[in-house]
């Protein structure tokens, strides 16, 4: 937009015409008081600006804006009567461009200036917008390798502590075999078989997500019965948390197609969450249901349960909820991990939860192949 400065209406009236024929957006300003009030308001690309009137003059006016940070791409063309001075013109205005016209003014020279003051606003514009999006890049990148040097080091605590606990299992195992104390031993080593099978699944996991960052997650499909697979992961979880009930809701009846032991390893990690995010509760409960030829199961627990914030969240990779993650061990992958499963056989995996309340995670996949379909 551009701004006319003229004490006479007569000037202001015919510049405006001109500049809004050639499709220039135009705002008026009889004074230099009123002017710098509407400079302190809207922004413009150019200020048209009468020299010599009464109170403020063009310049105090251009000395004044200079000051403005809304005005620091603005430029000025100033009209000045024949003789006046030029030098003064750049005194105190360095930020925007600067040029001048002497009156009466040639349209046509005026509006050439106007054009390529334009384009010289353009120009900047496009540079700007290109520093921001390099400054944003940078800033992402250094995010980035901010947030892998977190999680080397989170992976490698991970990664640490079943070692620890098994190298200590093993130093004490030792003494118990030299003891020939036999019950010992068996309680030690499923200590140990405990820790291997956490470093099994951490370093499985880790290998999932190189998998799928490489679009190498591949999918052994098949038809497979959802209730034997149901049941028999019902019952590992149920020896390995005996405090915990596990409720079963419904059934599928009926084989359905797909990757068991991925469609296994999301039932895992809906499960392990369900417990590891409630302590002091002592259930869950697991719904399945068949409806419009998709499957449907879900995990619900009473435990500490998520903001929607969160709830959005929860999916992406490495993401925990800041709040609890002190509390409870992990690396933020499992439901990354699952999203991936579940949309791999062509499904839809979320969560509805309440802070405080619980969570339920569910996910609906089609029992056929899709060819299967015609
Ligand atoms: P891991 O990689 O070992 O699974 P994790 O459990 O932290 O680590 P996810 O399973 O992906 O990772 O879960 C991501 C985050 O979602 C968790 O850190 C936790 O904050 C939140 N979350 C997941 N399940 C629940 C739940 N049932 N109740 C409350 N919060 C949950
Ligand atoms: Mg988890």
């Amino acid at each position: 937009m551009i701004l006319i400065v003229d004490d006479s209406p007569q000037n202001i009236i015919s510049l405006k015409e001109v500049l809004e024929i050639n499709h220039f957006i135009v705002d008026t300003a009889s004074s230099g008081q009123e002017a710098l009030k509407k400079v302190l308001k809207k922004s413009y690309i150019l200020i048209i600006l009468d020299v010599q009137m009464p109170g403020m003059d063009g310049f105090e006016v251009a000395e004044a804006i200079s000051g403005y940070s809304k005005a620091k791409d603005t430029a000025i063309i100033f009209l000045s009567a024949v003789n006046t001075d030029i030098k003064y013109i750049t005194k105190g205005y360095s930020s925007g461009g600067l040029d001048y016209i002497t009156k009466p003014v040639d349209i046509d020279v005026l509006l050439l200036k106007v054009k390529t003051f334009y384009k010289i606003y353009e120009q900047n514009q496009k540079l700007n917008n290109m520093q921001n999006s390099l400054l944003e890049e940078i800033e992402f990148r250094k995010d980035a390798e901010r947030k892998k040097d977190e999680f080397i080091s989170i992976v490698s605590h991970e990664l640490k502590t079943p070692l620890t606990s098994i190298k200590g299992y093993l130093q004490v195992l030792e003494r118990s075999i030299d003891q020939s104390d036999a019950a010992t031993v068996k309680t030690r080593l499923n200590k140990v078989q405990q820790q291997v099978e956490k470093l099994n699944v951490l370093v499985a996991d880790l290998l999932d997500i190189s998998k799928i960052e490489s679009g190498r997650l591949k999918f052994n499909l098949n038809y497979f019965s959802f209730d034997n697979l149901l049941d028999n992961i019902l019952d590992v979880m149920e020896q390995a948390y005996p405090d915990f009930k596990i409720v079963r809701n419904g059934l599928a009846g009926q084989n359905i197609f797909g990757d068991e032991m991925r469609i296994e390893q999301v039932i895992l990690n809906f499960i392990t969450n369900a417990i590891k995010y409630s302590p002091g509760t002592k259930e869950i409960q697991t719904f399945v249901n068949l409806c419009d030829d998709k499957i449907y199961f879900s995990v619900k627990d009473f435990g500490i349960g998520m903001s929607k914030e969160h709830q959005q969240k929860v999916f992406n990779k490495f993401y925990r909820v800041e709040e609890t993650s002190h509390r409870f061990q992990g690396l933020g992958l499992g439901l990354f991990i699952c999203e991936n499963v579940i949309k791999g056989h062509n499904g839809t995996i979320g969560v509805v939860s309440k802070q405080g309340e619980g969570s339920e995670f569910y996910f609906y996949i089609p029992i056929h192949p899709s060819t299967d379909k015609k």
